[in-house]
């Protein structure tokens, strides 16, 4: 890990107001980059070492006007959450509670209907061939839930998506979507972003409809390792991010 991903790291877990503002952000940036999908999709954030405790957006909150003060502060274990007037979805508590609850190192969890990514998980084998430097970052980094059973039971749903997720960082939701898991805002919104770009690559390669040249497990894997010594990009690319963003 570099040093400014090790500052990332250390700033956001000693400053709840810095976890605040980029969360709130990545909102912002994922309507800018137009994935945004009407009122839906949910971004959360653990705020205790277990992930009982987590940030997320409220309720039917256009994620373009979200602002730090508007993130929720809920607790997985406290059902009370769900009453009143600014009651969380309660599906998307449950759904990002058992999460961070059954993944506390997952410190951020982004999940939305971007178009590619959303393209490719609707394809009957949705992976991530790697054919270019976007695609072999994924390499071996990769979860896949080809379960989908419409709107399912949240509890259920979470525990099999935390399941299916294991020991990857990112999971394609088969007929649905993706959900990327990171340390912080800025790196898991990078993973984000290169997804998006991966799967691009992927959709526009294959709708040629010619062959995929495809990288060898050991040229992939190669690339994949090699991804590792630019995880810097992601603050940087994320504080310019932020600036095409500001607070409404
Ligand atoms: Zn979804």
């Amino acid at each position: 890990m570099s040093a400014a991903s090790l500052r990332a790291l250390t700033e956001s877990a000693a400053d709840p107001a810095a976890l605040r503002q980029d969360l709130a952000a990545a909102f912002r940036i994922c309507h800018l980059l137009g994935w945004s999908e009407s009122v839906g999709n949910h971004f959360s954030a653990a705020v205790s070492e277990d992930g009982a405790r987590f940030l997320l957006n409220p309720r039917w909150q256009h994620f373009a006007t979200i602002r730090p003060e508007d993130l929720l502060l809920l607790d997985s274990g406290d059902q009370t959450v769900l009453e009143g007037p600014d009651a969380p979805d309660a599906s998307a508590w449950c759904v990002h509670g058992t999460l961070h609850r059954k993944k506390p190192e997952a410190k951020v969890i982004l999940h939305c209907h971007s178009p590619y990514a959303t393209a490719l998980s609707c394809l009957r084998d949705p992976t991530v061939v790697p054919i270019d430097n976007n695609t072999a970052r994924f390499y071996g980094r990769t979860a896949y839930d080809l379960d989908f059973g419409g709107i399912a039971d949240a509890v259920e749903e979470g525990e099999r998506l935390a399941d299916s997720l294991s020991d990857k960082e990112v999971l394609v939701m088969g007929n649905h979507g993706v959900t990327v898991i990171g340390q912080t805002v800025a790196q898991a919104f990078e993973d984000l972003y290169f997804f998006e770009k991966a799967a691009q690559t992927l959709i526009l390669a294959r709708s040629t409809g010619a062959p995929l040249a495809v990288l060898s497990d050991a040229v992939a894997q190669n690339t994949a390792d090699g991804w590792l010594a630019y995880r810097g990009m992601a603050d940087r690319h994320f504080d310019f991010l932020k600036s095409q963003v500001p607070v409404p």
